[in-house]
């Protein structure tokens, strides 16, 4: 078996999250391609290891412990290749959103200019069903290509394999992990048009969320036809702390690091927002960001 010289030890994890709080990996490698990602997974196996995925790491708050597994982080397996007459785009798990909206838009293709906010991967977005409005990831895609990390088998599920809901892939039920995905992109626009279009996104997005400060995005997902946010805002919460996180001033469904805060300061204030939001409202919000480490109920 390959050498794994670049497999690396105790590594810190907040640098590899948006909110930038985490805790040691045991191991830690950045694959750059799919060969090297099987050959770290097989590594693993042979150590009797358990695998974390990361991609962006734009949803994910890890605990401030000792993990003890190979940390795979996947943001150097970032190719993508677009055929322009078709619409057909083949993307590497660890490609990021701004890049395949910024793709679309050089190719005149619309319908994905939501992507250019989500600083998330290909790989991520798939696992979350990321979206923003009416849009999510899953409208565009025709199948991805998956790995069980158990039998080492790699095989490609048709988009109709997958059950999509909001924020919610079958993914996150199942170990598989995404390697590849391929998107179909049918409906061609003016290049100048869809460009002004992502960045009136990009602009609003800034003047609407915290995007000046580590967060992990929304931390609880919508309740039907309501918002998190509000449900937040209304139950007096906007701007609490717990040691260095707050609940952002910007928009109450992000919690910040404000001042090097620990992952427990984050965790306490999404119990906190939990506790509260159901007292006042009668409804129980249902976290949208993963949490690692942590004994969530
Ligand atoms: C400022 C900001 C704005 C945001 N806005 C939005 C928004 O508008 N809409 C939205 O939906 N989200 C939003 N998010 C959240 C986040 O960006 C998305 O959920 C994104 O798709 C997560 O991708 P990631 O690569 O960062 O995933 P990570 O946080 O790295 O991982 C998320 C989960 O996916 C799993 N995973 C990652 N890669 C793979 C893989 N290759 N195979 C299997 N499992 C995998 C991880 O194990 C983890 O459980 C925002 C976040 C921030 C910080």
């Amino acid at each position: 078996m390959q050498k794994f010289n670049q497999i690396q030890e105790n590594i810190n994890l907040k640098n590899y999250t948006t909110i930038k709080v985490g805790g040691i990996s045991n191991y830690f490698a950045e694959p750059s391609n799919i060969e090297e990602f099987i050959n770290l997974l097989k590594w693993a196996k042979s150590k009797n290891c358990q695998c974390l995925i990361l991609g962006a790491g734009s949803n994910t708050l890890i605990k401030n412990i000792n993990i003890k597994k190979l940390t795979i982080c996947t943001r150097n397996m970032n190719k993508v290749k677009i055929e322009p007459k078709t619409g057909l785009i083949y993307a590497q798990s660890g490609v990021l959103l701004p890049k395949l909206s910024t793709l679309l838009a050089q190719n005149h293709f619309t319908g994905g200019e939501w992507t250019i906010g989500i600083p998330g991967t290909i790989g991520g977005a798939i696992y979350m069903n990321a979206g923003a409005g009416k849009y999510s990831i899953s409208d565009n895609l025709k199948s991805v290509k998956v790995i069980d990390p158990d039998t080492l088998n790699t095989f490609v599920l048709s988009k109709n394999e997958i059950n999509f809901e909001y924020r919610f892939s079958s993914f996150q039920l199942s170990q598989l992990i995404i390697l590849e995905a391929k998107f179909y992109f049918w409906k061609k626009g003016n290049k100048e048009k869809i460009l002004e279009k992502t960045k009136s996104i990009i602009s609003q997005r800034k003047k609407q969320q915290p995007y000046h400060l580590p967060s992990c995005g929304s931390v609880f997902k919508n309740p039907i036809s309501n918002y998190a946010g509000k449900l937040i805002e209304e139950s007096g919460l906007k701007g609490v702390s717990i040691g260095g996180a707050e609940i952002s001033t910007m928009h109450a469904n992000f919690i910040v690091n404000k001042n090097s805060a620990s992952s427990e300061d984050v965790f306490s204030l999404i119990i906190l927002i939990q506790k509260k939001v159901l007292q006042k409202t009668g409804i129980l919000l249902h976290p949208e960001v993963r949490m690692i480490g942590f004994d969530y109920p």
